[in-house]
């Protein structure tokens, strides 16, 4: 039978034959560590997702504003991430990032919007 090993601190295991970890502590900190993994990669999209919307935000205090894609590239703005897409029955995409949202137009313009204006 092929030898299996903790997977958290490497020993060898004995006993059944579905047993991952040497002891409760190992399954502890494995599990722990994973959680803590798990965090920091959502933190750091939620850090991203934040400021993504306040770029969006400091570029429109008025709830409407047209922009050149290199000023929010210059602000740091991640076009990978977004929160939600909205398309209006005219075929029109929306991004948004939480309550701020741009629409991409022509020539590497966005116009950029404030959500309320698109809720019910
Ligand atoms: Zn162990």
């Amino acid at each position: 039978m092929e030898t299996r090993y903790c997977l958290e601190c490497g020993e060898p295991l004995h006993g059944r034959a579905d047993k991952k970890f040497c002891s409760d502590q190992c399954r502890t900190t494995y599990h722990n560590r994973l959680h803590a993994e798990a965090n920091s990669y959502l933190r750091r999209i939620n850090a991203i997702l934040k400021k993504n919307r306040n770029i969006l935000a400091a570029l429109n205090p008025h709830g409407k504003a047209k922009v050149h894609k290199e000023t929010l590239l210059s602000k740091g703005y991640n076009f990978n991430y977004h929160t939600n897409v909205y398309e209006t029955r005219t075929g029109n995409r929306y991004i948004f990032c939480y309550d701020m949202g741009y629409l991409p137009l022509k020539e590497d313009m966005y116009f950029l919007v404030h959500r309320q204006e698109y809720i019910g």
